[in-house]
């Protein structure tokens, strides 16, 4: 029934690293559930043996594994696969995760996390690495995204909230549609520099301006975020409120 996930093929191959067996388990069911094929390990070693030997569209990697340290672990991960890797973290360490995105994670998650949180993420994972090989999809029309309450609508440059019309500037909706294209993604500044205001470089100020606007317009703030997520330091994001 959700839309923002229709563009995701249904079926991907994925690998659980996880020690905990009832989180295991619980993740095996759902990802299962969800027609993906999966496979799943309990200590780092086993996991660089698994991507050595079979290739996978998605890692979901614990950071609290038995053997080996998990930025250790995704660190070794990198230097034998480009697989996308999700981190699934009990800490929530805003400066542990600034360093493992650095690393090369895709994306992480904290623990406990809700099975709506890891399909969003996973659906955008995929798709920015799907996107990847074949000129990021730009050619083909995007359909309507939705976000919870949220509708944007790229192709007629119309955005709903809870049904009403926002009333948005150019920047305000390039803005909006790039992050709900990405919904549950922590998109790095740069990133957005570079795809909506189409800079290479530029100072922080512009996109927190731009950003407080079009929260007004959501009707949250920064403080109270219900749609739009600021990272200090890492980037913005945009889910569904929980
Ligand atoms: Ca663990």
């Amino acid at each position: 029934m959700s839309p923002e996930w229709r563009t995701v093929p249904p079926m991907a191959s994925v690998l659980v690293v996880e020690d905990d067996q009832f989180v295991r388990s619980a993740l095996i069911r759902h990802l299962t559930d969800a027609s993906h094929t999966v496979r799943s390990v309990g200590t780092a070693l086993e996991a660089l043996r698994e991507v050595a030997h079979f290739r996978f569209d998605l890692v979901i990697l614990d950071l609290g594994l038995p053997d080996l340290d998990g930025a250790e672990a995704l660190k070794m991960l990198r230097g034998i696969t480009d697989v996308p890797v999700i981190i699934a973290t009990a800490r929530d360490d805003e400066a542990e995760i600034v360093r493992l995105l650095n690393d090369g994670a895709d994306d992480y998650l904290t623990k406990p996390f809700s099975v709506e949180h890891l399909s969003a993420r996973m659906a955008a994972v995929l798709r920015r690495s799907r996107g990847s090989g074949s000129g990021n999809g730009e050619a083909t029309p995007r359909p309507v995204l939705q976000v919870g309450g949220l509708t944007v609508d790229p192709l007629r440059r119309q955005a709903q909230l809870d049904g009403a019309r926002l009333d948005l500037t150019r920047r305000e909706f390039d803005l909006l549609a790039f992050l709900a294209g990405r919904p549950g993604v922590v998109v790095p500044r740069k990133e957005l520099l570079a795809e909506v205001w189409q800079q290479s470089y530029g100072d922080d100020q512009t996109i927190d301006v731009h950003l407080s606007w079009l929260r007004r317009k959501l009707g949250e703030t920064a403080a109270n975020p219900r749609y739009l997520h600021t990272l200090r330091g890492v980037g913005v994001k945009l889910e569904p409120p929980l």
